[in-house]
């Protein structure tokens, strides 16, 4: 099935169930309605001249003409790019002409970020880039409009050329650890990893899904919008960018049943609650995904205990696998549900490998995760050398992350393996130092790098972030909290107290941004 015949096939079923909110404005379509939306932007897009293969852009934090961008591209083939609303002029130019866009669809104003202006400046720069619509302006209202000229029959036979392998997205990887990636996916890739996303989750027609993860993102745009649309579920934007009461109050005046976020997104909602609880119902939470980079299992607890979300589970996937490769299941024990990723998703296959020999580890032991499958990615966009390096000539995906096995299936995130810290020869992996110390009733949020040490070659260094209203904690303070609880060589050497931590738009934190400012701050 393709994105556009599955989305007429469930708006066909569920017409007057609700399609899509946007919170901050109210605007909300039905199935009816948003399928209506999509059509006419679809025969805009075919009246403005785009061709199967062609390249749309979308820049924009996340709003509703996003999500019709996203369905109306597929419908007539294009290939969407999913353009970061925090690139500035190095980015966005790079990725325009490393896409080779010819469409764009940008925001106008969203706080400081003047995205018309930004265009302006880079599209001298950009020869293939035909044409700029702006959402919401008299330009975005006339572009649609346009599409009245073409018959619905033009855009039927266009959709019933495309086939499912057919790709239908550029999509940029995080940038966690170095200059984002353009890894091309298919129909099948991404409809078929949002359907088994929500499968597993249990959604059900009339599921209300709260998507305060970026939509440009696969979070939003692959495990939320077609994770709704392939099951008839209702996708709610709670604003443009993320803020942890608007996407609470969109839970409780939208009632919705399902709820996404990164892990430092429901650090947030729980900080919020603590404070103002009795403001938000947060009753009709049944479940929902924590993904995208290491979930604490003090964090999940707190989600399942204190947000209602008893169902909810942890994904691990990357975007050049659709994302997801792993995830919890509902029936799994709390244990497991909150210390692991979970089994092996339908249809794809994992392994654990010794990243030197290439050779299976046995159970329990870290290694590089691969994955295979029909999620795995067409490849990163007009860059062979760098797919075939992450992709094998078998059709494994190497990750880069480190993962351990069970011998039931269940997997482990050890950590990114750039992100391992080799203090004196013994390797330590920070994501089980964060762990330890998020135990700390003073700590709100800890991130541990490893900064170079002449002695030891590396050394741990914590970056914490205080509870609201909690004493300063010293470095002394957090020693003595790990000693004799911790191997000696685990324990933080330095300790830098943060308000906050640098951040990529998906929420992730860049530790090669903390490494780059660890190395100044120690001069
Ligand atoms: P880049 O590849 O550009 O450096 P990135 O890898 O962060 O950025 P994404 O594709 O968005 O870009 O993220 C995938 C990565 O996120 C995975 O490779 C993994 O390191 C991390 N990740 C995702 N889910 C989880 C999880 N549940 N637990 C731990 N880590 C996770
Ligand atoms: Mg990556």
């Amino acid at each position: 099935e393709t994105i556009g015949g599955n989305l007429a096939r469930i708006a066909a079923a569920y017409p007057e169930l609700d399609a899509l909110v946007e919170f901050a404005t109210g605007r909300r379509w039905t199935y009816r309605e948003f399928d209506a939306a999509v059509s006419d932007l679809a025969r805009a897009l075919v009246a403005a001249g785009v061709a199967k293969g062609d390249r749309v852009g979308v820049w924009s934090p996340n709003c509703a003409e996003w999500v019709l961008v996203q369905y109306a591209t597929a419908r007539v083939g294009g290939i969407l790019v999913n353009l970061n609303p925090a690139y500035r002029d190095h980015e966005i130019r790079f990725a325009l002409k490393q896409s080779g866009t010819s469409l764009l669809f940008t925001a106008t104003q969203v706080k400081s970020s003047d995205y018309v202006a930004m265009v302006d400046a880079v599209r001298p720069d950009c020869p293939e880039l035909r044409e700029v619509v702006s959402f919401g302006t008299p330009g975005w209202t006339a572009f649609v409009e346009r599409g009245a000229d073409v018959a619905a029959e033009t855009l039927a036979e266009r959709e019933a050329a495309l086939s499912p392998e057919d790709p239908i997205d550029i999509q940029y990887t995080s940038g966690t650890t170095g200059f984002p990636k353009g890894a091309t996916l298919s129909h099948r890739n991404v409809l078929g990893n949002g359907f088994q996303v929500a499968e597993i989750q249990g959604w059900a027609p009339g599921d209300r899904v709260c998507l305060p993860v970026p939509l440009y993102h696969c979070f939003g745009m692959v495990m939320g919008n077609l994770g709704a649309t392939s099951h008839g579920a209702c996708m709610v934007l709670p604003g443009p960018l993320f803020d942890p009461a608007d996407t609470l109050a969109a839970v409780s005046q939208e009632r919705c049943t399902v709820l996404y976020g990164v892990p430092t997104m429901f650090i947030a909602e729980l900080a919020l609650l603590e404070k103002a609880g009795d403001k938000y119902d947060l009753g009709s939470l049944r479940t929902g995904v924590m993904a995208g980079s290491p979930c604490p299992v003090e964090v999940m607890k707190r989600v399942i205990a204190e947000m209602g979300m008893a169902e909810v589970t942890i994904c691990y996937g990357m975007t050049e696998t659709s994302p997801v490769s792993t995830q919890t299941r509902r029936d799994d024990s709390l244990e497991r549900r909150v210390a692991t990723v979970g089994r092996v998703h339908p249809h794809v296959e994992i392994k654990v490998v010794d990243p030197d020999s290439g050779e299976t580890v046995p159970a329990d032991t870290p290694g590089e995760l691969c994955t295979r499958g029909y999620s795995v990615m067409l490849g990163y966009w007009n860059e062979p050398e760098r797919t075939a390096e992450a992709v094998d000539a078998d059709g494994w995906m190497h990750t880069g992350d480190l993962a351990q096995m069970d011998a039931d299936g269940y997997v482990s995130i050890v950590g990114r393996i750039k992100d391992m810290v080799i203090r004196g020869g013994e390797n330590v992996y920070p994501r089980e130092v964060e762990e330890f110390l998020y135990a700390h009733p003073d700590i709100e949020d800890v991130q541990v790098i490893g900064v170079p040490d002449e002695r030891y070659g590396e050394e741990l260094m914590a970056w914490i972030r205080m509870r609201p209203g909690a004493e300063p904690l010293t470095a002394e303070a957090v020693r003595d909290f790990c000693h004799g609880r911790l191997a000696h060589y685990k324990i933080p050497k330095y300790v830098h107290l943060v308000d906050g931590f640098p951040m990529t738009v998906t929420g992730k934190v860049r530790k090669v941004e903390m490494r780059d400012q660890a190395a100044r701050i120690l001069g």
